[in-house]
Parts: structure tokens; sequence; C-alpha cells
């Protein structure tokens, strides 16, 4: 029996390097392996948690396809689609939401620190339930196995609680899934905060998005905040250049020994210099492959609607199988 991995990113800024590290690029090599089925998704539906600028939100959509094509994501082994053309996502939502409690919801960390600034009340209720969809995304496939950063681990235990106590009143109905952490589950960390986790929703300096231009990506790199001393060493007291460290190894594929080995007795100046160059050089010719599909919009079409009905037949079966369980159909 094959396993599935399920997975999805959100249209809700630019993507990231912290994104294709920790996810997109473990998703590509994931279809190489044997015995994986893989469904990736635009979580678009939850993108609209923070508010968002329609037309954007519809180019990011198409962005992101254009983007997990151009990391290598390839349409014929991995299903690929867009949360919000499949109903069946919004449909179990509703349904999960039926067997969780405000209390478990209100335990998530990232619920918790997402509402330090508007306090608990002034918080958007999908804000609140959107663990509830995720479940939902997960359990209407039957996902094996979710690759999630460590942020996300709660809410797959979540999502494992939701289907364990449905399937205990209803008979079994879902698979249970499992969270498995991604090869830089450690996480890339923000290049000016490197004790806060690299996000596309955060301010443009603390990131380095897939189509920043070279001097830009040298730039940041430049500015990006180090420790005290001055030797290149990942340390769990030195969160930036442990940071830096991990974006070098994952953009060149070489482990953080040799790199350390590397620039024994070179200054920050100069690694942080050579890691600017080695991005830029990487992003730069991605960027020209990755405005060759983005202006094939009859390709992007393409995998999209081929994506959703692989996607929509599984979804709607699980859906069908629900509904007559609650007596719903
Ligand atoms: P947002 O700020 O809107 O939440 P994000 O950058 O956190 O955006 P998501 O869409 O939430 O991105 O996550 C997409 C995928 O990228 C997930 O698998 C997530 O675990 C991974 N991911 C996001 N940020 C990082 C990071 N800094 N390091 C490693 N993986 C990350
Ligand atoms: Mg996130």
């Amino acid at each position: 029996m094959s396993k599935r991995v399920v997975s999805g990113i959100k249209p809700s800024g630019e993507l990231t390097i912290g994104n294709y590290l920790g996810a997109m690029k473990g998703w590509a090599a994931n279809q190489h392996k044997d015995g994986y089925e893989n469904f990736f998704f635009i979580a678009n539906l939850h993108a609209i948690t923070v508010k968002q600028d329609p037309e954007l939100l519809r180019k990011r959509t198409m962005d992101i396809v254009a983007w997990l094509l151009t990391s290598g994501v390839d349409p014929n082994r991995s299903v690929i689609f867009i949360q919000s053309m499949i109903p069946a996502h919004s449909e179990i939502c509703w349904i999960l939401n039926n067997y969780v409690t405000m209390g478990e919801l209100g335990k998530m960390t990232q619920f918790k620190d997402k509402s330090q600034k508007t306090g608990r009340e002034g918080q958007i209720a999908g804000l609140f339930d959107y663990p509830v969809l995720m479940a939902g995304d997960v359990l209407l496939y039957d996902a094996d196995e979710i690759p999630v950063g460590v942020d996300q681990v709660q809410h797959v235990e979540l999502a494992r609680t939701i289907a364990q106590r449905f399937n205990n009143s209803h008979g079994e109905t879902f698979k249970i899934p499992k969270a498995t952490l991604t090869e830089n589950s450690s996480r890339i960390m923000s290049l000016n905060e490197p004790e806060k986790k690299m996000s596309k929703s955060e301010s443009q300096d603390s990131y380095v998005a897939m189509d920043d231009k070279p001097e830009a990506i040298i730039k940041k790199f430049k500015r990006a905040v180090t420790d005290s001393d001055n030797t290149i060493k990942k340390a769990t007291d030195k969160p930036a250049i442990s940071n830096l460290l991990a974006i070098y190894s994952g953009f060149t594929d070489r482990s953080i020994e040799e790199i350390e080995k590397e620039y024994e007795g070179a200054g920050y100046g100069k690694f942080k210099n050579d890691l600017g160059e080695i991005v830029a050089g990487v992003l730069d010719s991605w960027q020209k492959r990755f405005s060759e599909i983005r202006e094939d919009n009859d390709r992007i079409q393409n995998v999209i609607s081929e994506g959703n009905s692989k996607a929509e037949t599984l979804a709607k079966e699980k859906l069908g199988i629900v509904k007559d369980k609650l007596g719903l159909h």
C-alpha cells in the first residue's frame, strides 16, 4: 500500500526561501521515493483568515503553482490543486466543527500568539477555527503523512483527536494521520529577528523572497543580524549564524560541519557575502524558469484542472461517506 502525503502553502504573501527549504524542496524530493502518493494544495481558504487583496490573492495562487513546477514538483507524479475550488473542504470543516471544543481550539499556540495584539475577543473566528479546516484538508484524503514544520505539529495532533472522536461515534471513517517533520524542521528563521521564524506575511527585510533580485538578496544577507562573536559555528546560543548556516546548507546540499570548516577563521562579512551570492545565483536561474512557466497560462490552467479533478473525486467520496453516516444525505 502506498502512503499518501498531503500538504499546503497559503498564498498569503511572496514565497520565501523558508517556504522553499522547509516545504517545496522536500515535496519535490518526496516524489522520487517509492510508495508515496503526493497531494499539494494552495491553501487559499486559509489565507483569508488575514485580509487579502482579491486580485493579489488570485495572482499569488497562480504564482505558487508556477513556483511548485519550477522547484520540481511534477504534476505527473503529484496532485496539485486549489483548496477553494473543491467545496468539500469547506463542507467537511463545518461538520468537523461539531467534533472539537472551544477549549481545544483555544489551546492552540499559534492562535494564542496571533491573538496577542487583538486579544481573544477581537480575533477573527476563522483564525480560531482554522485548525479544523486543516483537519478536514487532510482527513478528506485519508492522508498517512503530513509533512509540517514544528509550528504545525499541534494542529496535526488536533486533527488526530478529531478523527478519532468521529470514528468512535460513527465507526471507522477517517484514517489517523501522522505529522512528519520536514528536513528543515528546525525552521528557517527571520533575518532580522532570528528568534522568530521566517514568514511571508512579515516585513520584507525579514525574509528573502523567491523572486527577489540578486542585488536585493545580497543586500538582505549583508544586513542580516548576527551574533556577538565573529565565528561561523552553529550553536544554540548563536541563533543568527546557525540560521544562516542552515540556509547555506539548504542551498548547497553541503553539511553544516563542512561549511563551518571552510569558514574557520573567516569573519561574518565574508560568510554573509558568499551566502548572498550563492542564494542570488540559484534564485536568478530559477526566476528565469519561473517566468517561462508563469507565462504559459494554458499549462498552468491544465495542471490545476487535472489536479482539482483528481482531488475532488477522492474528497467527494469521503464527504459522501461522512454525510451518509450523519443522516445528511
Ligand atoms: P504565513 O506567514 O502567512 O503563515 P508562511 O511563510 O508561514 O506564511 P505557510 O503557508 O504558513 O507559510 O506554510 C507553507 C509551508 O512552508 C508549511 O509546510 C510550513 O511548515 C513551511 N514553512 C513556512 N515557514 C517556514 C520556515 N521559516 N522554515 C521552514 N519551513 C517553513
Ligand atoms: Mg505559516
